[in-house]
């Protein structure tokens, strides 16, 4: 046995455990076991990406998930990994280039990808060793990356199969556009902000005859791209107009009035231009009334040759300046007015988004998204929150094409060629050799790669050797649990379940566990321009992984966002500190060599009439709380798993039961011997409890203990309910004891006697049970509360001077003749009364100004009502020892 060192210091022995673990090989997980499987794969992190609180969450909540199972027998992989995070990834190397004076065109695509692997084998996956550091107990010899070759060769087959269903195909249509990154990008990459725009009001007048109609845009320059005008079908004021053309300034173009029941009739002047090319809804009602799309823009945001030359090349942005000068100019400008709006930005690199009309790759989702949709109707698939089931329908239920493809170099190359003699366009899991149409071989692959969120999809089974029949893609698919944030529920977990259904015909897991999302200590989005992003490796560094990882576990409460502050945290790190010396004290009183025979696993078999009361006590409150930490476990319930446990060692067994052991350890002999077993045990059974939790501690100690068997505590089986017995009648004592004990310590502190000094208490039992418990248990009660002697006596109320205070049951007394000088006591009682009544009138003053309750913020008015409360407590307190003392025999 190895003694306990004196302070807790987690950066000791928290690496060194680590590699324990993984040298014992304790989190491989063993398709050949015939153990109950407990299967999750990781939401990858960006190969780019660094360890952030929403990482720390996540991956806590599911190690605890991972831990607890594996101690409970299951044969359990946690399959880890990264996403190559085609824009992200791209975006360093380029960013790289240009430091050193190239760029990504100058070295050329193929140069170039082989440079972001070379960046990726150097620098990229930092982010698993920072798991490893929070404690993650992830199957390491089965980490994946969504473009390592084995699951490339998924991306294909998976493209090619839904390519033959007819569920992809290639068409120009509106995506969100960066011309920066030169790329479509999906709508979470898009970021809406705020922005200072105006809205102009144009004028266009009829091609022949008078009259003209007035529309308005934030976007002036897209003016050069009009095909049409709408007005509402059954909007009087148009009526006469659809059918008519007419000419768009600036341009010698005569463009029609259309009708579409899309317009808003009430807003603006009821009449909209239609720019299919660079508008979404514009690009809808030109499909339905038939209008051309005239793209005015390259793909760098530059006006191309489709409109006049005197905006030939000017930057969008350039070209509205012009385009308003010249609308002034001609006086078809009729109205400027501000008009703050939201704007889609680039996440990547802060760019406002055109919408732009391009070639892409589609694929057609609706009928997967239907079979996704019944899976978790009919409870193949369990959302936790169950709210979250109605964001997923609501999605779903208007979920459009899928555009899988991005004007990438780094990702998946779309698995399709064109024939340069004919136009063929071949789909196929191998580079086809010649044209299947007119057998030349003039071919040439597709430029585009797929969004990243498509390999992210077929994560689940890629990651287990799909399409091949493996057999861990046999042992281990379906997987029971996903845990994720909600930002990806659509991006990520839909189509994870679109895909595996698709491809596996079962679900991709059972159930799905939402987390929120963690904040400030304000509850403010942590951001990077806020200045309020915390590090949690640095936090791991300041209190340890452990104290992290109870914080995650404590806060997370299904359904609600983590408001994180350090107090918190470092309340949770002087939790590990309190176990770390009630581990000490079990430590210097444990058995002797030879004292004890080892006992099995908890405490089952010390339970008998032979046990003190207070051994009873705490091991059937470990009882319980094996039944809570088991059912909390069970739904996710994180938050009261970790209070759970830290109500049990804090307040029962620390503050109660240490306490409570003393006298039998001092008086020696057998019950010494007996509470120095139950001691042990019950810490022992602790640990294992909190071990998926605060692995680290829990391990440093667990290895200490004389009662530990085998070489970790990872492996040692979980604490179920049921090994032990509640134990009500010594629940019942023990509470009475309790609350006795501790109106004896409020009468010693209201009285300010010296702690140190032992008193007499007096007591009237008025129910027998409670007379019988206080006569057994006097000796208990001495310890607890300090007392001298406890004495039953028939009639309280005749022992003269004395403070008294209600126990259930019973009445108690400490007689004060010779504890302390009444007078000076009294004295002291009215000087102290005199100061808080002054201090009191003070925040009455305070509350009574309507001034101060008018201006002052919320929460400074309730802090001074707190203490205003606080001081009246404080002075009827005092009142009521001052009147003990002036008047004997009083309650
Ligand atoms: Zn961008
Ligand atoms: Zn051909």
């Amino acid at each position: 046995m190895t003694a306990i060192e004196k302070v807790y210091d987690p950066r000791r022995f928290e690496r060194r455990w680590y590699e324990h673990w993984e040298s014992l090989g304790v989190f491989t997980a063993d398709p050949a076991s015939d153990r109950p499987r407990y299967v999750m794969v990781i939401p990858p992190p960006n190969v780019t990406g660094r360890l952030h609180m929403g990482h720390a969450l996540n991956n806590t909540l599911q190690d605890i998930l991972a831990r607890w199972r594996r101690m409970r027998g299951d044969d359990v992989l946690w399959l880890p990994g990264t996403d190559h995070a085609g824009i992200a990834t791209q975006m360093v190397v380029d960013r790289e280039l240009q430091k050193e004076g190239s760029s990504r065109e100058a070295l050329g695509r193929e140069a170039f990808v082989e440079r972001v692997w070379r960046w990726k084998e150097e620098y990229g996956g930092a982010i698993l060793g920072q798991l490893k550091a929070l404690g993650c107990s992830c199957d390491w010899t089965r980490t994946r990356f969504t473009l390592e070759p084995a699951l490339s060769r998924a991306v294909r087959e998976a493209f090619v199969r839904l390519w033959e269903d007819g569920l992809i195909y290639r068409d120009r249509f509106i995506v969100n556009w960066c011309p920066r990154c030169r790329t479509a990008i999906s709508d979470l990459e898009v970021v809406p902000q705020p922005i200072a725009g105006r809205l102009y009001t144009l004028r266009y007048p009829f091609a022949e005859g008078e009259g003209f109609i007035d529309v308005a845009t934030t976007r002036p320059e897209t003016m050069l791209g009009d095909t049409g005008v709408a007005v509402h079908p059954e909007d009087e004021r148009y009526a006469a107009f659809i059918g008519r053309k007419v000419r768009l300034p600036l341009t010698d173009r005569l463009v029609p009035v259309v009708a579409d029941p899309f317009v808003d009739r009430a807003f603006g002047t009821g009449a909209v231009k239609i720019t299919p090319a660079h508008d979404a809804n514009d690009f809808a009602a030109a499909a339905r009334t038939g209008l051309p799309a005239l793209l005015v823009m390259d793909e760098g945001g530059r006006m191309n040759d489709n409109v006049p030359a005197p905006y030939r090349g000017l930057d969008r942005f350039e070209a509205r300046a012009r385009v308003i000068e010249d609308l002034r100019a001609a006086g078809v400008l009729i109205e400027v007015k501000d008009h703050p709006h939201q704007v889609g930005h680039c996440q990547r690199c802060g760019t406002i988004v055109e919408p732009y009309l391009s070639m892409q790759w589609f694929l057609r989702i609706a009928p997967l998204a239907e079979d996704a949709v019944r899976a978790v109707a009919d409870g193949r698939v369990v959302f936790t929150p169950a709210h979250w089931v109605n964001s997923y329908n609501e999605w779903m239920g208007k979920i459009h094409d899928w555009c899988i493809s991005r004007q990438l170099w780094w990702g998946h190359p779309i698995p399709a060629w064109h024939c340069g003699a004919c136009g063929r366009l071949m789909v196929a899991r191998a580079t086809p050799e010649r044209c299947d149409a007119c057998g030349k071989t003039a071919l040439s692959p597709d430029p585009d790669v797929l969004d990243t969120w498509f390999s992210s999809a077929l994560w689940p089974f890629s990651t287990m050797g799909w399409p091949d029949d493996t057999v861990d893609l046999r042992t281990y698919y379906p997987t029971t649990t996903l845990v994720s944030g909600f930002d990806i529920l659509f991006f990520w977990i839909a189509r994870m379940i679109m895909m595996g259904l698709k491809f596996r015909g079962e679900a991709p897991f059972r159930s799905v566990y939402i987390t929120g999302l963690v904040r400030d200590a304000e509850g403010q989005k942590m951001s990077k321009t806020r200045g309020n992003v915390v590090d949690p490796l640095d936090l791991v560094d300041r209190y340890g992984a452990d104290a992290l990882r109870f914080t995650m576990a404590a806060m997370a409460t299904p359904g609600a966002d983590l408001p994180l502050s350090e107090e918190r945290m470092a309340g949770y790190r002087a939790f590990a500190n309190k176990l770390w010396n009630a581990a000490r004290f079990v430590q210097m009183n444990a058995p002797a060599e030879g004292e004890t025979p080892a006992a099995p696993a908890g405490g089952g078999a010390l339970h008998g009439a032979a046990l003190a009361l207070s051994d009873r006590w705490i091991l059937s409150r470990l009882e319980r709380l094996r039944g809570e930490v088991d059912e909390a476990l069970a739904a996710f319930r994180f938050d009261e798993m970790a209070n759970a446990l830290y109500r049990f060692l804090w307040h029962e067994y620390c503050d109660w039961y240490l306490e409570m052991s003393k006298p039998a350890l001092i008086a020696g002999g057998e019950s010494a011997a007996r509470t120095r077993r139950v001691l042990g045990e019950v810490l022992e059974c602790v640990l294992r409890l909190l071990h998926p939790v605060m692995p680290f501690l829990t391990e440093e100690i667990w290895q200490a203990l004389p009662e530990r068997t085998g070489e970790t505590i990872a492996r040692a089986a979980y604490p179920r309910p049921g090994e032990g017995r509640i134990d009500a009648a010594a629940e019942r004592e023990i509470d009475l004891l309790v609350e006795v004990v501790t109106r004896v310590r409020n009468l010693r502190a209201e009285l300010n006697v010296d702690p140190g000094r032992k008193v007499p208490l007096l007591y009237q039992a008025h129910d027998a049970e409670v007379g019988a418990l206080l006569a057994r248990e006097g000796g208990l009660l001495r310890s607890l509360a300090r007392l001298e002697s406890v004495e039953a006596v028939p009639a309280i109320a005749a022992r003269g001077l004395a403070a008294r205070a209600v126990a259930a049951g019973v009445d108690l007394a400490v007689p004060l003749e010779g504890l302390l000088d009444v007078d000076a006591e009294k004295t002291r009682l009215r000087r102290e009364l005199d100061k808080l009544t002054r201090e009191r009138e003070g925040h009455a003053k305070k509350l009574q100004n309507a001034d101060f309750l008018e201006r002052a913020r919320p929460e400074v008015v309730a802090k001074v009502r707190g203490i205003d409360q606080e001081l009246g407590e404080k002075i009827d307190r005092l009142a009521r020892t001052l009147r003990t003392l002036e008047s004997p025999g009083a309650p």
